[in-house]
């Protein structure tokens, strides 16, 4: 990496341009699974909502785990959500939203990252929950570039199977392959790092 330390600098002009207030940003809420991401998401929601923010709400349709059309937390919160394949098609249908919201944004390829920082440019609050990690503890699809753009960062934490401490390992108990196996408690549980660690 070059390094300049030169001092005589001559700086560039600014474009003229108007600036403006805008509430435009990308946070993104995540951890690992039960440790409330999408009662987080559905509680900032309906903070917007509170606002008098339209908020247009997306997941992607492989998860149909409770709902169709919404979006639902483990304790049965639930907003309704359009369910789309793909990244783009939130591209055809947030024009008229305040504030566009994301649930299990990890199962989008990288090209949702694309689509947030569009919206995000066009003076819109994008929010974004999902898995930071796989249940190899490993990044999950497009989370490092979300988390590298966000504006706000919320990391969650679970409660550890074991030992009751700070989880933020989903540890899969189920003898499956495939990064995306959909369940519950039946397949995954919440471990601290120094119970993963033990098991692993
Ligand atoms: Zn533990």
């Amino acid at each position: 990496m070059k390094i300049s330390q030169k001092t005589d600098v001559k700086i560039k002009r600014f474009p003229d341009f108007s600036p403006r207030v805008s509430n435009a940003r990308i946070k993104v809420i995540c951890g690992p699974m039960f440790s409330g991401k999408t009662k987080s998401l559905i509680s900032a929601i309906n903070e917007e909502k509170s606002q008098g923010k339209t908020v247009f709400v997306f997941k992607p349709k492989l998860d149909d785990r409770y709902a169709e059309e919404a979006i639902v937390s483990h304790d049965k919160d639930e907003v309704g959500a359009f369910s789309v394949e793909r990244p783009k098609e939130i591209l055809d249908l947030y024009l008229n939203a305040d504030v566009v919201a994301i649930d299990e944004v990890q199962f989008f390829d990288e090209s949702v990252v694309k689509v947030c920082d569009t919206i995000a440019n066009a003076g819109k609050s994008v929010i974004v929950a999902g898995l930071d990690m796989d249940y190899r503890s490993e990044a999950f699809g497009p989370m490092p570039q979300l988390l590298t753009l966000a504006d706000e960062v919320v990391k969650l934490n679970s409660v550890c199977t074991f030992c009751s401490g700070r989880a933020r390992y989903s540890h899969r108990i189920s003898e499956e392959d495939g990064i995306v196996v959909l369940g519950e408690k039946n397949k995954y549980v919440p471990l601290c790092r120094s119970c993963y660690s033990e098991l692993k």
